[in-house]
């Protein structure tokens, strides 16, 4: 399977750009398609597009046991956030099977769409369509950087325009991610996640007046260059004393030519921290910059006596939080008792294409996974 994944939307300048409803990402999605038809699972795409491959025939009534992540990535992102997940419920079911496992509920592996949010600017995006955080008319509005809105995508792509699916999501009865670690916490191949920290993402307009870069006294300027130099060194004073992170990782530059000073300056703040109230201080000591709030996550606690149960079958895996959001938050907030398996990352490092996990750590993570399947269910 990772053979199969490794050529699809890699970027000459390294690493993968697999956005939603892109010819890579329908390379993706045909990858899964027949990943399930080669074991016999049956494929259903939900409204809001995610897709799933079960191993019998879950209902309201008789819900599965789910596993999987997303296979789409960040700008330059890495091979294992996301890929891992989906590759390793695969991988889980052909181990139960060889075990020669008869499950007393069915399994589902699911390939959520749009979880990085690189193209449309919503964090998964899929799961959270299918739960009715993000309400269709707010996602129908959303448009990609070269202005294409996300209905004209879905169209392009062959799909219908979206909606919540709550009898999806009701065949859930529970949801296990694994992911790779994105941190250096595990000193294991295998942790289980306890939550996920708040987190939030504002956007910041600076305005100034284009001019001539040789021609205008510096002292006539209007520069907003000069405002976002302050913001950056703010937000970073600001999380280090808050004891938080802050992090400006985007910005767009009106006009951005190399003799103009800009016109205007737009910024994306990331901000998330253990503590909610510590995040809202760093955005109350950016107040002058008016940063306005595109989105906002409370911690999310995954079901303790679920993490509990799992970190126990593993041997006493240890328990920790982590501060990247998930799908796995996303189905937590809606009510499905959920939990994550992290496969260790030995230098911490994600969204980037040194992200890395080792072989055996993956192997370590499947043989997990398909322990925690088997256990719920017996
Ligand atoms: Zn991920």
């Amino acid at each position: 399977m990772w053979a199969d994944l490794e050529p699809v939307g890699r970027d000459p300048r390294g690493g993968y750009r697999r956005f939603a409803w892109t010819s890579a990402d329908a390379t993706l999605r045909e990858w899964f398609e027949a990943e399930a038809a080669r074991r016999g699972l049956d494929l259903v795409v939900d409204r809001a597009g995610n897709q799933w491959a079960w191993w019998g025939s879950p209902s309201a009534a008789a819900p599965g046991v789910v596993a999987g992540s997303h296979l789409d990535s960040v700008p330059n992102g890495g091979a294992f956030d996301g890929p891992l997940g989906v590759v390793s419920a695969f991988a889980a079911i052909d181990l139960l099977r060889s075990r020669e496992h008869v499950p007393s509920r069915p399994i589902g592996v699911v390939n959520f769409g749009d979880e990085e949010g690189a193209r449309f600017g919503v964090a998964c995006a899929g799961s959270r369509l299918l739960t009715g955080a993000l309400p269709v008319d707010r996602a129908l509005a959303l448009t990609d950087a070269d202005g294409v809105g996300l209905a004209e995508a879905l169209r392009a792509a062959g799909r219908p325009e979206p909606a919540a699916d709550p009898e999806a999501l009701a065949r859930v009865g529970t949801f296990v991610e694994l992911h790779v670690e994105q941190g250096r916490a595990l000193a294991e191949p295998v942790g289980v996640a306890t939550e996920i920290w708040p987190h939030g993402r504002w956007r910041i307009t600076l305005d100034g007046e284009a001019n001539h870069a040789g021609t205008t006294p510096l002292d006539a300027r209007r520069d907003p260059m000069l405002d976002l130099a302050d913001l950056v060194t703010s937000a970073r004073a600001a999380a280090s004393s808050h004891g938080v992170l802050a992090t400006v990782g985007k910005v767009e530059v009106d006009p951005n030519g190399v003799n103009a000073i800009p016109s205007q300056v737009r910024a994306w703040l990331d901000c998330r921290g253990a503590d909610p109230d510590a995040v809202a201080a760093v955005l109350a000591d950016l107040d002058r910059f008016a940063p306005r709030r595109e989105s906002w996550t409370g911690t999310t606690v995954f079901d303790p006596a679920l993490a509990a149960r799992l970190s126990g079958l593993l041997g006493g895996a240890p328990l920790l939080p982590t501060g990247a959001g998930h799908d796995a938050g996303i189905l937590a907030a809606a009510g499905v008792p959920a939990a994550m398996l992290f496969v260790r990352n030995p230098t911490g490092v994600s969204h980037s294409p040194a992200e890395f996990a080792e072989r055996a750590d993956c192997h370590a993570g499947v043989e997990a996974l398909a322990d925690v399947l088997a256990e719920l269910t017996r």
